[in-house]
């Protein structure tokens, strides 16, 4: 098996139990020199809402959620955001290597196989960006670990996230509306959210706020990079 990202050969070192295991070996498609340049985030005393690494308790950010808005988050996430997730997305997202979807699939399944939710969803692309990319990038990232529904749709923006300062971000209104689906859902079932980075956390919030305007209040959000 090649990496994914640098094309080199990947070495897997089974060990004994993994060889003659019967559950499944999940593939993996990172080398261990890509590897390396990885900041998990776990055991990092992240804030306990959202992730953030060496918070030592709530961070400011979340202090501000809850107290402005009463919202309490409750995300988790796998990677410290860097150059090299940075260039990752770029060559994922900006110049639309569909296979990359698959570069960290080891470590989300694992993730997965750790926490479990009644319902999975991700915040999809708008559809100006659905048609010039070709693929959505959300979906591709999970769609072979998490059975999603499709529950969220999402307003073309008048100015791409990016272009915009962090201020700008946070005050964003609402881009997303339910898909009608959303209505056969039980209020107690427990909801995932998936996004691929959180940055100032207001993308999750408005898909958040779709929900828990609903009546759900089991409301959780994940993402790849923090
Ligand atoms: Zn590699
Ligand atoms: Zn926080």
């Amino acid at each position: 098996m090649k990496c994914l990202n640098c094309g080199s050969e990947i070495t897997n070192n089974l060990k004994i139990i993994e060889i003659f295991s019967l559950t499944p070996i999940t593939p993996n498609y990172i080398c261990n020199f890509c590897r390396q340049q990885l900041k998990p985030l776990i055991n990092r005393d992240n804030c306990p809402r959202c992730f953030k690494p060496e918070s030592g308790g709530i961070c400011s950010d979340c202090q501000i959620w809850e107290k402005n808005y009463h919202k309490i988050n409750c995300h988790q996430a796998l990677f410290e955001y860097n150059q090299f997730i940075h260039s990752y997305f770029k060559l994922y997202k900006r110049y639309g290597d569909i296979l990359l979807a698959k570069l960290f699939y080891q470590d989300i399944k694992s993730w997965s196989l750790k926490n479990h939710f009644d319902v999975v969803t991700y915040i999809p692309a708008s559809p100006g960006h659905l048609k010039e990319r070709g693929f959505d990038p959300v979906y591709e990232l999970y769609a072979d670990i998490f059975d999603l529904q499709n529950l969220l749709s999402k307003k073309d923006a008048d100015k791409p996230q990016a272009q915009k300062n962090r201020l700008e971000r946070m005050k964003t209104p609402q881009t997303f509306f339910a898909q009608p689906a959303i209505n056969q859902l039980s209020k107690d079932q427990s909801i995932l959210i998936l996004d691929d980075i959180y940055t100032t956390g207001r993308t999750l919030m408005h898909a958040h706020d779709i929900f828990f305007e609903r009546g759900f209040t089991n409301i959780s959000t994940f993402s790849l990079s923090r």
